[in-house]
């Protein structure tokens, strides 16, 4: 079959052809004070899509003072909660009328199918929506019944907000941020993943055509290493939110913890999916053959780590070897791709490193994986890969972020926790079963932030995500708590 490649849309063309792509601070494009650029590049073509200005620190620092003077000046704090509302649904309702512009800057910078950019940025749209209608919903005084005093509680927003994202869900998780901060009458400082800046810039000029007032949403383009470093350094961010390696999570803790700021850590994982005798064995190959490539891996919530029962190992084996041989391994925009490459070469290296690794630690080799060739395209591309062997290996306990899956056996129910249980991480795990008793028992005693039974990587609004231990730490998102999270609370009180 022929297969179909999508062409750029006149409004990407436009960006992308419009020289030195700035950030957007104070409701403007500004490029910063220094000359450093760096280049965003197409995954699946290796070419250079944009030229990024690169902030320094001090341009970073700036920035933050612009969003809390905004804070405090530009009356998106004090605004009633309803007009806040109303704000929050245009820029909402702009950003879903280019959500195919916005889709294919996604898919183009990410490496990523159209079809997931394209939800990517409706998940993005439905958060402000979400947390708008919220926001509107919940009582920020609260009285409370004291004896011998008038108290109550009072929900505040904090000031600028800052945030750092990973390039794997750049509009995603950007929309799973923000959302909330800006609901309860934050400003906020956006810090992009260096790889895949270009889809948060073009959102916060939509955000300043919908008619948000300058210095609400900032989006500050760098590198890590300066800019994000400023970022979470700044003593003047109130609130902290980083996604990304539990190494460089650690790094934003230290800075936000000397400048005594509250921060939330949003890290990597090692799930495990436990499957029992009693599943339809092809079924649950596919869906989770599906996850395992999905974005080629690059999930931090995937099951990485998969527990299957003795008596059907060897069928779901074979399952699976069929469903990885449909998987095509492709340019993300052809019509017949079902993997897109990986972010960058780096990745792609550290994915082929730890097949190696783990097969030099007595992994056997299930589905080969390995470096793919795209004709035509100088991308970076990787087969999906399937090793088995005991859960000891680096390659079972480390995050490789690619598609590759570590399979083992287990016979009790006990055992499988314990195997499950047995890692650093707690982000999030499945149990796959028709008993849905075992698989509540199961699911209630896997330790981390999110259990799923029968699926994988199952996101409902309103229902908290998270992790604990390496995968996280001081809140999640997606919940009533999040919006929260945004607002510090003060008591109240006169004695009577
Ligand atoms: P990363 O930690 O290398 O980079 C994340 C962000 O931090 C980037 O914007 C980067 O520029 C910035 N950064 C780098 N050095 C910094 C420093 N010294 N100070 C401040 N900021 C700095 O992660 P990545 O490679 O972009 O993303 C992959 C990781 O993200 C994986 O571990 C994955 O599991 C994790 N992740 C977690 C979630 C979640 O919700 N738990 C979601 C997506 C990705």
């Amino acid at each position: 079959m022929a297969s179909a490649t999508a062409t750029k849309l006149p409004e990407v063309e436009t960006y992308l052809s419009g020289g030195l792509i700035s950030g957007v601070v104070g409701g403007e494009d500004w490029c910063g004070s220094g000359d450093k650029t760096f280049q965003s590049r197409d995954p699946g073509s290796g070419d250079v899509l944009a030229e990024v200005h690169a902030y320094t620190a001090a341009d970073v620092n700036q920035s933050v003072d612009k969003a809390n003077e905004a804070f405090k000046k530009s009356g998106w704090s004090t605004l009633a909660p309803n007009d806040r509302g109303v704000r929050l649904h245009r820029f909402a309702d702009l950003v879903e009328q280019r959500k195919h512009v916005v889709a294919q800057i996604e898919a183009i910078d990410a490496g990523k199918l159209p079809a997931h950019a394209l939800g990517d940025v409706e998940n993005f749209v439905e958060s402000i929506r979400f947390f708008a209608d919220m926001a509107q919903n919940v009582q920020r005084r609260n009285q409370l019944a004291v004896a011998g005093h008038e108290a109550w509680t009072l929900r505040s927003p904090w000031g600028a907000c800052g945030f750092i994202f990973p390039w794997n869900f750049p509009i995603l998780l950007m929309g799973w941020g923000i959302a909330p901060a800006l609901a309860a009458g934050n400003t906020v400082v956006v810090k992009p993943a260096e790889d895949t800046p270009l889809s948060s810039i073009y959102v916060a000029r939509l955000a300043r055509e919908s008619g948000m007032p300058d210095g609400v949403v900032n989006v500050v383009p760098g590198l890590g290493s300066e800019a994000g470093a400023a970022l979470s350094a700044n003593p003047g961010i109130q609130r902290m939110s980083f996604t990304g390696s539990p190494e460089v999570g650690r790094l934003v803790g230290e800075s936000c913890g000397r400048n005594l700021v509250p921060v939330k850590l949003e890290l990597g994982g090692k799930g495990a999916a436990v499957v029992f005798e009693d599943v339809d064995v092809e079924a649950t190959a596919k869906k989770l053959v599906g996850a395992i490539t999905f974005h080629t891996g690059q999930v931090c919530c995937d099951a990485t780590r998969w527990l299957i029962h003795q008596s059907i190992y060897d069928d779901f084996v074979d399952a699976c070897r069929q469903e990885m041989q449909q998987v095509n391994v492709g340019y993300q925009l052809d019509g017949t791709t079902t993997m897109g490459p990986v972010v960058n070469s780096k990745q792609r290296d550290r994915v082929l490193s730890y097949l190696e690794k783990g097969v030099a630690q007595g992994a056997d080799v299930v589905v080969p994986g390995g470096a793919a060739e795209v004709d035509g395209r100088n991308g970076f591309y990787v087969k999906p890969c399937l090793l088995s062997g005991s859960l000891g290996n680096v390659a079972a306990r480390e995050e490789i972020f690619g598609p590759v899956a570590f399979m083992t056996t287990f016979d009790e129910e006990s055992e499988a926790i314990t195997l499950a249980n047995d890692t650093d991480y707690g982000l999030a795990n499945s149990v796959w079963t028709t008993d849905l008793g075992r698989a509540a028992r199961v699911a209630e005693s896997m330790v981390a932030g999110n259990s799923w039974i029968n699926s994988h990587n199952v996101f409902a609004k309103g229902v908290p995500y998270g992790g604990i231990h390496k995968s996280g730490m001081g809140g999640g998102v997606n919940s009533i708590e999040t919006l929260f999270d945004y607002w510090r609370s003060q008591s109240i009180v006169r004695p009577l």
